[in-house]
C-alpha cells in the first residue's frame, strides 16, 4: 500500500515535518533532485530507505546551476507523476520550495568549490554549474539536516564535489555515491533524454558502448591515450559533437598517464542536436 508522502513548500513547515520525522530519534536521509524523476532517482530512494529510517526527497530546479543559454525554462517538469511514484516508494517527505523560498531577495552567499570541482571536466563546459550545485546542496544540508544524503554515480564530477564540500565544511552529512542505471540499451537514465528525437535516441546508446570499450581496452593493459582517442572517434561518429572524453583518477579527477597510478574513470560529455549528455564509467 502506498501513501502520499508530506509535501512541504516553506521552511517553517519543512521544519515542523523535520522534528515530526525525527521523533524517536530517527536517522533521515535525503535525496536531492530536480524532478522528471526517473528509475536513477527512484534507485536512490530506495538505497536512502536502506541507510536510514526516514526518507525525505527534494525536488528543487536549481535555477543557479543553469547558465542563461541553457535549459532551466524547458527543464521537464512533471509534479504530479513524481509524487506518484514517490508516493509508491513510501516517501516520509517532499520538500519542493519555490526559487524565492531557496534564494530570497537580496541573496548573496555562495559556496565556492576547487579540488574537484576545477580539473577541467564540466567546469570547463559549464563554469558556472558547480557554484550553483554546491550552493543549493549545502542549503538543502543545512535546510534538512540529514544523515545521510545520495548522489548518483552517473554525475560523477558532482559526486565528488558533493562529497569533498560535506567533509570540508563539517555539515555532518554522510555522501553516498549510488552506481548509474541504464536503460536497456546502455544509456544512463537522465531526465534530459525526453529531449532526444527517435534518431538520437537511437545513436545515444553508443556513450557507453565507447565507454565500455575504452575501460575494456585499458584494463586489458592497453594505453591509455590511444584508448581514449578510439572511445572518442566511436563517439562523434555517431552523430555527437564532443566536449570532453577522458581517463582520470577516480578520486582526484587529475589526468592519470598509467593504470599504475591509481583506479581510472572515463568520463564523457557530448551533445546530439541541443541534448547534452554525459556518462562515465570505472575502469
Ligand atoms: P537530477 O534530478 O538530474 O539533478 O539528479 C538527482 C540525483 O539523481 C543526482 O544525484 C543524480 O546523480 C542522480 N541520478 C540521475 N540520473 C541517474 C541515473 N541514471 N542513475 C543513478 N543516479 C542518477
Amino acid at each position: 500500500m502506498s501513501r502520499p508522502p508530506i509535501v512541504v513548500r516553506t521552511l517553517p513547515a519543512l521544519r515542523g515535518a523535520l522534528t515530526g520525522l525525527r521523533a524517536r530519534n530517527a536517522t533521515t536521509a535525503l535525496v536531492p533532485t530536480m524532478g522528471a524523476l526517473h528509475d536513477g532517482h527512484l534507485t536512490l530512494v530506495r538505497l536512502a530507505k536502506r541507510r536510514a529510517d526516514r526518507v525525505v526527497v527534494s525536488i528543487f530546479v536549481n535555477p543557479a546551476q543553469f547558465a542563461p543559454h541553457e535549459d532551466f525554462a524547458s527543464y521537464p517538469r512533471t509534479w504530479k507523476a513524481d509524487l506518484a511514484k514517490l508516493a509508491a516508494e513510501n516517501v516520509d517527505l517532499v520538500w519542493n520550495p519555490d526559487v524565492k523560498a531557496m534564494y530570497p531577495d537580496g541573496f548573496a552567499t555562495s559556496i565556492v568549490t576547487e579540488g574537484p570541482a576545477v580539473v577541467g571536466l564540466e567546469d570547463r563546459f559549464r563554469p558556472h554549474f558547480f557554484g550553483g550545485v554546491t550552493t543549493v546542496v549545502g542549503k538543502l544540508f543545512t535546510q534538512c539536516r540529514p544523515d545521510v544524503a545520495l548522489f548518483g554515480a552517473k554525475d560523477f564530477q558532482q559526486l565528488r564535489v558533493v562529497t569533498r564540500m560535506a567533509r570540508d565544511l563539517d555539515l555532518g552529512v554522510k555522501v553516498i555515491g549510488a552506481p548509474t542505471v541504464r536503460e536497456r540499451d546502455g544509456l544512463a537514465m537522465s531526465s534530459r533524454n525526453v529531449y532526444l528525437s527517435p534518431e538520437q535516441r537511437r545513436a545515444a546508446p553508443m556513450l557507453y558502448r565507447a565507454l565500455k570499450e575504452t575501460a575494456k581496452r585499458i584494463g586489458a593493459g592497453g594505453r591509455i591515450e590511444p584508448a581514449v582517442a578510439a572511445g572518442a572517434k566511436q563517439v562523434s561518429e555517431a552523430g555527437f559533437a564532443l566536449d570532453y572524453f577522458e581517463a582520470r583518477h577516480a578520486e582526484t579527477l587529475a589526468p592519470i598517464a598509467s593504470t599504475k597510478a591509481g583506479p581510472i574513470r572515463i568520463l564523457v560529455a557530448a551533445r546530439i542536436g541541443s541534448t547534452r549528455l554525459i556518462d562515465n564509467i570505472a575502469v
